[in-house]
């Protein structure tokens, strides 16, 4: 890659930022699609985000992703926000607008692809969600926004599984999203539930870890999704195929939502071999960690 006076910068801020994929697909990308553009990390500290913001965009700076702790705080610095994401309260990528920037929440539009690539349909069929964080309550809008009949957010304090449904239920207008005790997920009203696991349960290094141990829970499920991806098959993965169902890990989600980021900055559109290609990276870099 070759950084002439013309490159466009866009970039990542967070706290911490050290650890991140996001320069590894987007430099890639970059390269491979013979883009002049170049991707890096930006360590902003909490309090000084809208400073970042304005200061990015008075750089040029073409676009930017957001992490942790930013994703709510940023949203009071940008020109406009995607009316999802709004929703959902989260945003994760600044897309340059001449009036500012433009916030979307790229996470749900990387696990929809994910879904679609694993012919996973939701509309109409019952979804179960492990946990309440951030994460948890993205996939919860996005699975009522993509007509599932019913939601499950299982969470063990589950003040913050109704939190999100309470959320969901006045955006959507229908009573879709619904909250349990995680210990509870015996009374489960329903079964050949698509499960997306979205708890920190069974992450690097504690990979024996897994959310729900009894087994008569996954035989009732059609199909999981765990969206850690380290290691790449978690505890959960094992237990799904065990009990004979199809189970993926998070790693085409995280690769989606940098891909759909990126193609909001370029107003371009990936082609499926050069993801394929990043897809492949990513997993080489894994077996070498
Ligand atoms: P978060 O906001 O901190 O939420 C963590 C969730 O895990 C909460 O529901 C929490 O339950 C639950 N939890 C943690 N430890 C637990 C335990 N010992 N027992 C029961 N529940 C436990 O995190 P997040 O941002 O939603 O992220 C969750 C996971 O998803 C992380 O591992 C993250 O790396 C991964 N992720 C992956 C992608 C991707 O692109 N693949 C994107 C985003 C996040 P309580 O509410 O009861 O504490």
């Amino acid at each position: 890659m070759e950084i002439r006076g013309t490159t466009r910068v866009c970039g990542l801020i967070g706290n911490p930022v050290g650890h991140s994929l996001s320069p590894l697909i987007h430099n890639t990308l970059a390269d491979l699609l013979n883009m002049d553009m170049v991707y890096t990390t930006f360590q902003v500290e909490s309090g000084c985000v809208e400073t970042a913001v304005q200061g990015a965009y008075a750089l040029n700076i073409l676009g930017l992703n957001v992490t942790v702790p930013h994703k709510q705080a940023v949203m009071g610095a940008l020109a406009d926000i995607d009316e999802l994401a709004k929703a959902i309260g989260a945003v994760n990528t600044l897309v340059r607008t001449p009036q500012g920037y433009k916030g979307y929440n790229t996470d749900i539009l990387g696990l929809d692809r994910q879904m679609r690539d694993a012919g996973i349909d939701i509309k109409e069929k019952n979804c179960v969600i492990l946990g309440a964080g951030g994460a948890a309550r993205a996939i919860a809008f996005l699975c009522a926004d993509k007509g599932a009949d019913s939601v499950f957010v299982l969470n063990r304090t589950v003040q913050k599984a109704e939190d999100i449904a309470d959320s969901a239920n006045t955006y959507f207008g229908r009573n879709v999203v619904k909250a349990l005790a995680i210990d509870c997920f015996a009374d489960l009203p329903v079964q050949d539930y698509v499960v997306i696991q979205a708890t920190s349960v069974g992450l690097y290094p504690n990979v024996q870890d897994v959310i729900i141990e009894d087994g008569t829970f996954y035989e009732r499920a059609a199909a999981g999704i765990d969206i850690v991806y380290n290691p790449a098959e978690t505890e959960f993965m094992r237990r799904m195929r065990f009990a004979g169902k199809p189970a993926f890990n998070g790693m085409k989600m995280l690769m989606y939502q940098a891909i759909a980021a990126f193609e909001l900055y370029n107003g371009i559109s990936v082609p499926k071999e050069a993801a394929q290609k990043v897809y492949e990276l990513l997993e080489r870099n894994f077996q070498n960690t």
